[in-house]
């Protein structure tokens, strides 16, 4: 009797043992032939499919917080739960590290008068909204339609930041739908070489992040598809789960009672289609990648299009709208896991604006563009790195992030 299995059937109680639990997706490498032993290439195949279908059901650390620590959402159509990171947990640091040290590798300011934010200004100043800003509300947007000129504000810039507070979404629907797009996807990602069947490269290294290696938070890359094997996904403490390939946490800032409906609906690509108001025939205006929703690697950029929530102006730091501390308000912006899967990359020749949220190139699941720092703007590159995603299945906004500008 040599093996575990033949001693546990003995039935000998002195000799029985409990046989562990059989692993059912070994790794790649255990698979090559060893000892003689012949694989074919459907076995390698299988395994490697096998090896990509291994996707957590939720992030491993929700379920680290009791169940009443959850706090049901109510929205206007479906409801979601949310809970704090403590300040203490690795999480809430590494959320902190990522947006610190993205806002100082890679500080932003705006260009002036940069058509997203006049068009979201525009709409807040249009006849069927106005009535619910306050005098100082429409006073403040209206200057910010003279941006950089003289007398009227700067462009938004970035600013150091204190993060006070990081709310964990827990949203059913959207999580599984999410989760489903990462499952297809790892399942596509195959291909026949000469080593037989392997996954396909990650085409994700092709991108300049910001912070100078992907954004992961806690989470280890596995660079192949193939999944970490569990002593090292237990250093994994923020999701438990390494992101897998094609998947980063990317920022997106925008209104706060549009990061309400965020949480509740998701991502709405198909909403950024901008008409373009002063000839409605005309073809509707898309950023650089084309229609579709917009994140950054940066916290930098994706604050200047959050806003103040008492003056409702980007970047404000007026005496005025100080909290009674003297503290500046609390902002918000979104941290999202986002699935670029295989991007394709516009480039400074190359842009995407014309490409409406239902035209992307086969086989390719995002847009990417990777920034160009010292470009002319005017030719249509674009600063700071961008990704943009036309299919809501591709992101599941995970942390609400709370922070205020420091007073510098
Ligand atoms: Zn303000």
């Amino acid at each position: 009797m040599t093996h575990d299995f033949a001693s546990h059937t003995t039935g000998s109680k002195t000799n029985r043992r409990i046989a562990p639990p059989r692993v059912e997706v070994p790794e790649t490498q255990s698979l090559r032939g060893e000892g003689g032993r012949q694989t074919h290439e459907w076995q390698q195949a299988g395994a490697a499919v096998g090896g990509l279908l291994r996707v957590p059901s939720v992030p491993a650390y929700w379920n680290a917080f009791e169940p009443s620590n959850w706090t049901m959402r109510q929205g206007t159509e479906d409801s979601y739960y949310s809970v704090d990171l403590p300040k203490d947990s690795p999480a809430f640091r590494q959320i902190v590290d990522y947006i610190q040290e993205s806002i100082s590798r890679a500080p932003y300011t705006s260009p002036a008068k940069e058509d997203a934010r006049m068009q979201a200004v525009r709409e807040d100043l249009s006849l069927e909204n106005r009535q619910r800003l306050t005098p100082i509300q429409r006073k403040k947007l209206e200057q910010r339609l003279r941006e950089g000129d003289a007398g009227a504000p700067s462009p938004p810039r970035s600013r150091n930041v204190e993060i006070t507070r990081v709310e964990c979404i827990a949203n059913e629907a959207l999580w599984e739908r999410y989760a489903t797009a990462v499952q297809l996807y790892r399942q596509s990602r195959v291909r026949k070489g000469k080593n037989g069947w392997t996954p396909r490269r990650d085409t994700m290294k092709l991108i300049k992040w910001a912070r100078g290696e992907p954004p992961l938070i806690g989470a280890r890359k596995s660079w192949s598809n193939v999944p970490l094997p569990e002593s090292r996904m237990r250093e994994c403490r923020l999701t438990g789960d390494p992101l897998g390939p094609g998947e980063a946490y990317l920022f997106h800032g925008t209104r706060p009672e549009i990061i309400d409906l965020i949480m509740e609906g998701g991502f709405k690509p198909w909403l950024a289609a901008r008409q373009n108001k002063n000839s409605p025939e005309a073809p509707p205006k898309y950023g650089l990648l084309g229609q579709g929703a917009y994140f950054a690697d940066s916290a930098s950029k994706s604050m200047t299009y959050d806003r103040c929530v008492v003056c409702r102006d980007y970047d404000c730091v007026d005496a005025s709208c100080l909290t009674p501390e003297g503290d500046r308000p609390v902002r918000q912006i979104v941290l999202s896991r986002v699935l670029l899967g295989n991007p394709d990359f516009a480039t400074f020749y190359r842009s995407r604006r014309a490409q409406g949220v239902g035209v992307l190139p086969d086989g390719r699941t995002s847009v990417v563009s990777n920034g160009l720092r010292q470009a002319p703007f005017s030719l249509g590159a674009s600063m700071m790195n961008e990704f943009l995603i036309k299919d809501r299945v591709l992101a599941y906004p995970e942390f609400r992030i709370h922070y205020r500008a420091r007073k510098d």
